[in-house]
């Protein structure tokens, strides 16, 4: 784990090379961080700026939550993403652009960062001006959102770079972002095993927990075996070392869906306790909307849904 899970955001990244970089920190990105830091991912999000969840006056609608606190929902949404392993970092993300020699991109930011991150995941609500350089500045025009995506993945005409939640154009409401940053994550997932290798239906990735002892008998390696052997696609050569090496990976990472009991019984104690942390005994939290970091954008401060009938009506 890079940082602890504190719920805070830190002032700055540990380093400047990162597999995946989100920027924001709303539900959308939180919510992909904590599918790629599980992957495996050093994932870094970065979160600042005008932001549509501060405007929440309380989120009811929230599977579990018969109301929360917007600030509340980030600090638990925080916590988690950083017991996964993902950095989380008060800045804001000025430009984007791409990074031929570390094949990814080159992020900048208001407070001086600078690094590289193979993997981009845009979840900004309703910023984009970072993008607005990418591709000769074709790719984005300033200030204009959703940006360009297709909406159920999040992939973009870029490789490599993804856009999630409500800057996607899906549908404004929490828990719909949240559901779209994981699926934005695991479209990211399965780019990069189709990259190394994996064929198409073997590229899906599914973040399980089993219990111990479900998996790593011989009839299940051998329904492994054959499962792998039918899904490799007729039209497609595959070495007997890609096939090996695949079967290798996919057995490795089945195994590693298990959960002794002790794990299980440490991730629930653990789970309970961020709850108790960050919701069940918080201290009252700070007004967000008086929060100078997540200022209104002014161009928003209308209410989005009326925004949409004015144009539906236009
Ligand atoms: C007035 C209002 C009331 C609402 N009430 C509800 C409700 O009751 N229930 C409900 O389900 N939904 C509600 N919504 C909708 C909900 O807020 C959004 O659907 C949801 O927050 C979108 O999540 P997101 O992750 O896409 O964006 P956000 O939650 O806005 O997160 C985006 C994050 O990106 C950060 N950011 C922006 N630009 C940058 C940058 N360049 N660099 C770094 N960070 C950046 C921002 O600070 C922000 O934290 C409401 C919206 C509004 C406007």
């Amino acid at each position: 784990m890079s940082t602890k899970s504190t719920g805070q955001k830190s002032d700055e990244p540990s380093t400047d090379e990162y597999d995946v970089a989100i920027v924001g920190g709303g539900a959308s990105g939180l919510a992909a961080a904590v599918f790629t830091a599980r992957y495996g991912f050093d994932t870094v999000v970065f979160d600042r700026g005008p932001s549509a969840i501060h405007r929440c006056y309380s989120i009811g609608n929230y599977l579990g939550f018969l109301g929360i606190d917007p600030a509340a929902f980030l600090e638990l949404g925080r916590a988690h993403a950083q017991y996964e392993g993902s950095e989380i970092v008060d800045d804001f993300v000025v430009s984007v652009e791409r990074d031929a020699d570390a094949d990814g991109f080159r992020l900048h930011t208001q407070d001086g960062c600078d690094l590289t991150a193979a993997s981009v995941i845009a979840a900004s609500a309703y910023n984009a001006d970072y993008l607005s350089d990418l591709d000769g500045g074709t790719f984005h025009e300033s200030g204009t959102h959703p940006v360009d995506c297709e909406e159920a993945t999040g992939r973009t005409a870029i490789d490599g770079l993804y856009v999630a939640g409500w800057l996607s154009g899906s549908p404004h409401q929490v828990l719909i972002s949240a559901g779209h940053g994981a699926r934005v994550a695991k479209s990211l997932i399965e780019d990069r095993r189709l990259a190394n290798g994996f064929w198409e239906e073997v590229a899906q990735y599914w973040d399980w927990q089993v219990e111990g002892g479900t998996y790593g008998d011989e009839s299940w390696q051998q329904h492994i075996d054959d499962w792998v052997e039918e899904t490799i696609p007729e039209d497609e050569a595959i070495s007997e070392e890609r096939r090996e090496r695949v079967t290798e990976a996919i057995t490795e990472e089945r195994l590693d869906f298990q959960l002794s009991d002790a794990e299980r019984e440490q991730r629930l104690a653990d789970g309970a306790a961020l709850l108790r942390e960050h919701v069940l005994e918080a201290e009252p939290l700070q007004d967000a909307k008086q929060d100078p970091q997540h200022e209104q954008d002014p161009q928003h401060e209308q209410d989005p849904q009326q925004q949409d009938h004015e144009q539906l009506e236009a």
